[in-house]
């Protein structure tokens, strides 16, 4: 028997496939020249129940989708205290990329932006790592959430290393206020690598739901993330993770989220679901356009919104 979750995606999909408004993102030459049509969605329960419709299985880059669990495990590698001296908690009602930090304390506003998600890269593992071992705590974390193995695509990655200007600047400014310490070079490029995973909208939902299920991973049970971090984590994408439409998107959605560039985006609803959806074209904010109608649509229509009293 069909699911009346599995036709309620199908039909979602069907009425956003046509729409082609947003733009690609031109500054990483291999999203320039992605398949803009691809419209991805899943669902997954906290209970392990996974549910999606169109291009659920096609490959893109996890770009800043990665930092919420870059920061979940910074926070379990180093502790809270050690992460929050680096790294602020506040929105920054600024684009992702902007070359600003906190007046006093030098520190990027946030994890969720590219400046907190560089500084919180250097954090991974411990003080003495090395670059390599750094990336492969996050594909191996990112691999247990989705519940596969995952792998670094080397195309982006140099693709990007090559124009990451705008990122070395960050990279630079935040070692020179002893932000983090290791070369800023070294640690943008294992940033890139994280950006450069390779996913689908169906290992998105599974990801978020793990963060939704306090960090007990739906389909095993096995606890991936200590729960305070999960906490932690969700509290600041539903401060933060929309960048400068954080608080539209709290207002009108409701659901700790995070998109990227390649046109992901990942829900989590604490006790609920999790949510991934893929669709490449870009809105003013540099998130999916169709990705933020689905996610619209699936709050009004399945009352996900985490204000809602009932
Ligand atoms: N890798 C991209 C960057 O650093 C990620 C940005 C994003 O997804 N918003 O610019």
């Amino acid at each position: 028997m069909r699911h009346p979750i599995q036709d309620y995606l199908r039909s979602l999909h069907d009425s956003l496939r046509d729409s082609n408004e947003g733009e690609l993102a031109q500054y990483i030459p291999t999203l320039a020249t992605a398949d803009p049509d691809r419209l991805g969605i899943a669902l997954a329960t906290v209970t392990g129940h996974l549910y999606s419709a169109g291009d659920d299985e096609t490959e893109f880059t996890i770009q800043s989708v990665s930092k919420p669990f870059g920061y979940a495990a910074a926070l379990m590698d180093r502790g809270r205290a050690e992460v929050d001296a680096r790294v602020a908690l506040n929105p920054s009602g600024e684009a992702f990329n902007e070359l600003s930090l906190e007046a006093e304390s030098h520190r990027p506003d946030n994890a969720m932006i590219n400046a907190g998600a560089i500084a919180v890269h250097q954090l991974l593992v411990g003080p003495d790592a090395r670059p390599q071992e750094r990336i492969d705590r996050l594909v191996s974390l990112l691999s247990a959430l989705a519940g596969r193995p995952l792998r670094v695509d080397q195309e982006s990655y140099e693709a990007e290393l090559a124009t990451a200007d705008r990122n070395l600047s960050l990279g630079h400014m935040m070692r020179s206020h002893g932000i983090i310490q290791d070369r800023a070079e070294d640690v943008v490029a294992g940033y890139i690598a994280q950006c450069s995973v390779l996913v689908t909208a169906r290992d998105l939902a599974l990801m978020g739901a793990c963060l939704a299920a306090g960090g007990l991973h739906p389909l095993t049970g096995e606890r991936v993330i200590a729960a305070r971090v999960a906490r932690q984590v969700l509290s600041v994408m539903s401060s933060s993770g929309m960048y400068d439409d954080a608080g539209q998107w709290l207002v009108d959605v409701g659901i700790p989220a995070k998109s990227g560039v390649a046109g992901g985006v990942l829900g989590a609803l604490p006790g609920q679901v999790g949510i991934g959806v893929f669709s490449p074209r870009l809105d003013a904010h540099g998130s999916s356009l169709r990705g933020v109608r689905v996610c619209r649509r699936m709050s009004e229509d399945l009352n996900l919104h985490i204000m809602e009293a009932d």
